[in-house]
Order: C-alpha cells, then structure tokens, then sequence
C-alpha cells in the first residue's frame, strides 16, 4: 500500500493566487485588495509585509482561519467587518456593524474641513452622525488644537468611535454626545464648522442597493427617509442656530442630491451657498454653505 502524500504545504504567495482567482470567479470586483486584507490580518501583519512573507507557510489553524474568512466574504460580508479594521484618510478605523464603513468619498469632505480650519485658532468644530468618528477624529488629528463635538443616535456607534478616538491619541479633544442630530448638542453652543454625513439613501433606493451595504451595514447609518433628503431638512433648519458668524457647513451628499440640498439650504436667509465639491471619481459629493 503506498502512504498517502503528505498534506500540501501553502505558501503565503500559494494561497493568495489561489484566494485571488477564486474570488474572481465568484464576480469580486476586489479580489486582490480582498484577499490580501484577510490574509495579512490573519497572520496579524500589515498588508504590504504579505509581501516580505510570500515563502513563508501558514499553519492549519491560520489556513482555517483564512477559509472561514473567504467563505464569509463570498457570502456578502464586507472585508471591513471581517477584519475590524478600514483605513480612512491617514489613520486606520476600527469598525464594526455597529458604524457605516468609512468611504473615500468622505475625504473630500475632510480635506475641505481642515483647509477652512487652517486660519482659525483653536475652532470648534461639530460632526453629526459621527459613526466610526472617521471625520470628527481625522479633523481633530490634523489640526492640533481644534475642539470636536461628536454626535451618533447609536450607542453602539459612539463606543466605536470613542476606541478610535483614544487610540489616535485626540480623545481629549474629542467629545461624544448621545442625541439625534442638534438634540445632543449642548444649547447655546456654537461652532466654527459643522460637518456630516448624515444617512442619505431613499427608502425605495435600498432594493438596488449593493447587497454588502444593503445587507450588513446600519440601516440607521443609510436610511435617508422617502426621498433620502430627511436629515438634510432637519439640519438645514437648525444649524444656523449652531454656527457662529462666517462659520461653515459641510454636507456629504448622495451624488443625484446636489440641486436638492443646495436648494434646501437656499431657502434660509442665514446661509450663503458656497461651491459644491466633487469626490475623487468627479461626483458632486459635498454641498457647502456660510453662516452670514
Ligand atoms: N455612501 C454610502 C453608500 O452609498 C451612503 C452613506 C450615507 O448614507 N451617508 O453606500
């Protein structure tokens, strides 16, 4: 009888082609990217050491570890909350199903906050629905001595939020406040920049939605109302109340929703409109506004 041939030995390089191709053959548009974020966090390592790692051969617990991954991946879960972990900007978020999984998109919303806040002294700044604290933490890491007001709805969200905080060193500077929108904020507080991005998707939009987003991150993180305009009304009522005098309004928006939030904020006598800026895919993304 002839023994049986020992078990294959995996290289790191072995399973990623491997990992790559099937993924690819289940319709992943990021295959790569994807296989490289479970790999490297299987092995506890940063992405681009895989790279330094291509000989090396997991062990069985890694290589199951790494199939339960795949299979949960190929099931429609985001990479994101498979790994805990999604990098925004410069810093890198934990995340959870708790938190909308931050959006490159929403850099441009960050960009545009610290070029404002780049002359002021020591601003207070405010992000509503602030989720993972990926814009309320990135403003507050950039620039040292700006004073940050976070808001979520979501408990759950704003533990997250507070891990990040402290992790990135600015959770002195960050401070988190349980409410719906302004009803979490102190009144009678004012600010130099508002910023957010409120839930913006259409109630009759969610059927077409992305099955990773429709079905795993927060309804409450994306569910805009009706027309997906209901948090834009309701911050455009009030923050003027919330902004001093030549503050600024930062709004991320769905990129059909330009003309109807411009005009939202159009119809307040406090604002004056400003450009509206574009993602890096050239969408319009952040609608702008000053308090006279
Ligand atoms: N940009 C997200 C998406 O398209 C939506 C985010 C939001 O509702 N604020 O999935």
């Amino acid at each position: 009888m002839t023994p049986a041939p020992p078990p294959k030995q995996w290289t790191v390089r072995e399973l990623l082609a491997w990992t790559i191709q099937h993924f690819k053959d289940k319709g992943n548009g990021e295959a790569k990217l994807d296989a490289e974020l479970l790999l490297a966090h299987v092995l506890g390592c940063d992405r681009p050491y895989l790279f330094v790692r291509f000989d090396e051969l997991p062990t069985d617990a890694e290589r199951a570890r790494f199939r339960e991954l795949i299979t949960r991946r190929l099931a429609g879960w985001p990479v994101a909350y498979l790994v805990g972990a999604r990098g925004f900007y410069m810093l890198n978020f934990e995340v959870d199903s708790a938190v909308l999984i931050p959006r490159s998109d929403t850099e441009t919303l960050v960009l545009e906050a610290l070029k404002l806040l780049k002359p002021l002294t020591a601003p207070d700044v405010l992000d509503l629905g602030t989720g993972s604290g990926c814009i309320a933490i990135s403003i507050a890491h950039q620039k040292k001595e700006a004073r940050v007001t976070a808001t979520d709805l979501s408990p759950d969200a704003l533990a997250v939020a507070k891990r990040n905080a402290a992790k990135h060193g600015v959770a002195n500077r960050v401070t988190f406040a349980q409410g719906d929108l302004f009803a979490a904020v102190p009144a009678g507080s004012t600010f130099d920049l508002i910023a957010s991005n409120p839930p913006y998707i259409a109630q009759g939009e969610f059927a077409a939605l992305a099955p990773d987003v429709r079905d795993h991150e927060p309804r409450l993180a994306l569910d805009g109302g009706p027309d997906g305009l209901a948090f834009y009304r309701r911050i455009a009522t009030a923050a003027g109340t919330f902004l001093k005098p030549g503050g600024s309004l930062l709004l991320e928006i769905g990129y059909t929703q330009e003309a109807a939030v411009r005009a939202l904020l159009g119809e307040r006598p406090e604002f004056e409109a400003g450009p509206t800026l574009k993602d890096m895919g050239g969408r319009p993304r952040v609608v702008t506004a000053k308090k006279r």
